[in-house]
């Protein structure tokens, strides 16, 4: 009977790394890191490339695919992912080579033995690799997102990765009804909560926007290269937006990435409007001149760790008229995380006297989605919970318990097994 090792997002969120294994042979779903307080990478368990029938990438999040080029460094196993996740997944592992590299045990020739020989999934059909068959299905966490149902030895383990629900502007909720599977193996990120409904967020998230720029004042919005950022620039195309908005750094990359692949995009023509109305910061002229005039500046990073959304910041954070608004989590430690909760920026501290908000724009599925999830597939007999910490697990464990006829709720930490 196949068995589910735990590598990486046992009891954690982030760095996922799912190993089903049958007959001494392999299949991997992700092969992510996670980053410590100095920004070093924190590996997934090890496992033999040479063990492994494949990889299959769900999304191109770092927590998703950061280790895979390890993999490759000798002879690595075949690689599948959509088309594109392949091509947004070359960006990142380049990008984090840039800023991490000292503490990679491997380098862009890794990640071009890794994608060179890669195979494209699509939504909806099957795979088969020696003993395994995969189907990957719409999970709307991201564009090219992908939840990985897999058969082996008759037993079918669905792992949804990263999932959401809910309709979005770059993405739609997850198709996961009606699937048949014996285990489900499910993120828990926000276990422990429900999100507003999106509508509400960007309502509010825009009225307050307004208020900064007809008083005079630019708006920075810092946030994650991949989705969120495209994300934001859609929900202020969509209500016609007449002020200047930018992009800045690899916000405006992977943009025009998702523009060239309209049909991963839930609605393309939005996107288009945004990136042909909006403005592109091309270099350091436009970046001086982009937070002057009342607007909005959507710029990585997420969290303000470095990258032009720290230039602007340091430079706006003083005026009182302006506004920075941030659309994701914040871990503990970043910048990001000390404006909200100290009103300072960076090690300077300098205070920050614009307007401060935050705002849910989460892409992971909440405690209420989880249950409704759950309760559209079919034959459910394990739960396997991943990708969130102890207390949302927790939470989630005991609604799952209550609500559903599931007793096996399992939450595995790093290098646990489960036998089938
Ligand atoms: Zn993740
Ligand atoms: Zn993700």
């Amino acid at each position: 009977m196949p068995k589910i090792k735990i590598l990486g997002s046992g009891r954690e969120v982030g760095r996922a790394a799912i190993l089903i294994e049958h007959n001494g042979r392999g299949l991997l779903l992700d092969y992510g890191v996670n980053f410590d307080d100095e920004d070093k990478p924190i590996f997934p368990g090890d496992v033999r490339p040479r063990d492994l029938e494949g990889l299959v990438l769900t999304h191109s999040h770092l927590d998703h695919i950061g280790a895979a080029p390890y993999l490759y460094v000798s002879e690595g196993p075949r690689l599948f992912g959509t088309r594109l996740t392949l091509h947004v997944s070359r960006l990142l592992l380049y990008d984090m080579i840039k800023l991490n590299g000292a503490y990679l045990p491997y380098d862009e020739r890794s990640v071009e033995d890794m994608l060179g020989n890669a195979d494209n999934i699509e939504y909806g059909k099957e795979y088969t690799i020696g003993d395994f068959a995969f189907k990957p299905l719409y999970s709307g966490h991201i564009p090219g997102s992908a939840s990985i149902l897999v058969e082996a030895a008759g037993k079918r383990i669905l792992y949804t990765s990263d999932i959401n629900v809910i309709e979005a502007k770059l993405v739609g909720p997850a198709r996961l009804d009606g699937v048949k599977a014996d285990v489900v193996i499910v993120e828990s990120t926000y276990g422990d909560t429900d999100h507003p409904p999106r509508r509400a967020s960007e309502d509010r998230f825009y009225d307050a926007v307004r208020e900064v720029v007809e008083g005079g004042g630019t708006v920075l919005v810092p946030a994650f290269s991949v989705s969120r950022g495209q994300e934001i620039a859609m929900v202020l195309a969509e209500r016609d937006f007449e002020y200047p908005v930018w992009l800045d750094g690899m916000v405006r990359q992977v943009a025009e990435i998702y523009a060239a692949n309209p049909k991963f995009i839930l609605n393309p023509g939005l996107l288009m409007k945004a990136l042909s109305e909006f403005r592109i910061v091309s270099g350091w002229q436009d970046r001086r001149k982009a937070f002057k005039k009342p607007g909005v500046v959507i710029a990585s990073a997420g969290m303000l760790k470095g990258g032009p959304s720290l230039y602007y910041a340091r430079r706006m954070a003083a005026n009182p008229k302006n506004g920075i608004f941030m659309v994701s989590y914040q871990a503990p430690g970043t910048p990001g995380r000390s404006i909200l909760e100290e009103g300072v920026l960076g090690e300077e501290r300098i205070p920050v006297l614009a307007r401060v908000e935050w705002f849910d724009f989460s892409s992971h599925i909440d405690q209420s989605g989880i249950i409704s999830l759950l309760k559209g597939i079919n034959g459910v007999e394990k739960v396997v919970l991943v990708h969130g910490d102890p207390v949302a697990q927790e939470a989630l464990k005991s609604r799952i318990a209550e609500e559903l006829d599931i007793t096996e709720i399992e939450t595995p930490g790093f290098l646990d097994t489960i036998e089938l």
